[in-house]
């Protein structure tokens, strides 16, 4: 094992199993990761952390050195935002009890998604998206996505959501998500660092991402994904440029879901510029090894 604080590491730091909107169970992520010469690795489920402890043993089992993740739900200026945290206490009290209040809205969430279909003609997708779910408290667009795909509305779920799910189409339901300012508390509570994930993907304004990164430096955030499976190569650039110009460490992670549906495998990204300062070089207590 090399060391740790370089950025020359395979690290996946971010990929989600069925305890959220992922098809493999932690341990097959575990494998998976393994058998693909992951070096670091960690589970970032959708604002839930039900799946780490199982998710460390396995880790523990193949020797793979681990840190606890979870990816929470922000809304910011109106838009969804998702922020990484790593490294914390999975068993915290308050980190527990905010993720399961940020997931408590799903399920009538999802009851009017259903509704918003079912005027277009697509009846029972409520409980069609059911039988996707691993975790009953995480109804999630994926598994809508993943139901449309069955009933052969859609070919894959990347056409659901163009057409179904995103703003301004029939399956789309506004969520107020946590505030960014309770989700960083959260993390450093528990004591993890948070970090910007796929800052690319939001569509915001240069002034609006301006926004974003400075509240966040302000609340004590320190990290940006900079290679993730949701940038393009020129986001690489950009990113790394954002991380350096407000002073953030850099991550890296596939947002691996699936066989089937992810575009980028797990451990298969490039590596982080040596220009950057890896998240690792400052959790190197926090890894389980
Ligand atoms: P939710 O938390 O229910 O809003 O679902 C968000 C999840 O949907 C993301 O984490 C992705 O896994 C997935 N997702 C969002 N946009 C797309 C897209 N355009 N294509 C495929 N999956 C998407
Ligand atoms: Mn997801
Ligand atoms: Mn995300
Ligand atoms: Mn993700």
């Amino acid at each position: 094992m090399n060391s740790s604080s370089h950025p020359l590491l395979n690290a996946d730091l971010h990929c989600h199993s069925v305890i959220s909107d992922g098809t493999l169970t932690p341990e097959a992520l575990a494998e998976r990761a393994q058998r693909n010469g992951v070096e670091l690795w960690a589970l970032t489920d959708h604002d839930e952390v039900g799946g780490i402890a199982r998710a460390r043993q396995a880790a523990r089992d193949l020797k793979l050195p681990f840190l606890s993740g979870v990816e929470v739900s922000v809304t910011f200026l109106r838009k969804t935002v998702h922020i990484v945290g790593l490294g914390f206490d999975d068993t915290h009290p308050l980190l527990v009890q905010g993720l399961a209040n940020t997931r408590g809205g799903r399920a009538a969430r999802a009851q009017e998604m259903a509704a918003g279909l079912a005027k277009v003609g697509i009846q029972g997708a409520y409980e069609g998206a059911l039988q996707f779910v691993g975790n009953p408290d995480l109804i999630s667009r994926t598994h809508f996505a993943r139901f449309l795909v069955e009933r052969g509305i859609c070919q894959d779920t990347h056409e659901v959501f163009r057409r179904y799910l995103t703003e301004g189409k029939p399956g789309f339901v506004p969520h107020q998500w946590a505030t960014l300012r309770d989700a960083v508390q959260w993390i450093h509570v528990a004591g993890g660092m948070a970090v910007i994930a796929h800052p690319g993907r939001y569509g915001f304004t240069a002034n609006e991402e301006f926004a974003l990164f400075t509240e966040f430096k302000a609340l004590g955030g320190r990290g940006v994904e900079v290679v993730t499976g949701s940038h393009t190569t020129d986001e690489y650039v950009t990113y790394a440029d954002m991380a350096l110009e407000f002073g953030l460490l850099a991550s890296r992670g596939s947002d691996f879901h699936s066989p089937d549906e992810s575009h980028t495998e797990l451990g298969t990204l490039p590596y982080l510029s040596g220009r950057l300062t890896p998240v690792w070089d400052a959790l190197s207590n926090r890894i389980v090894h």
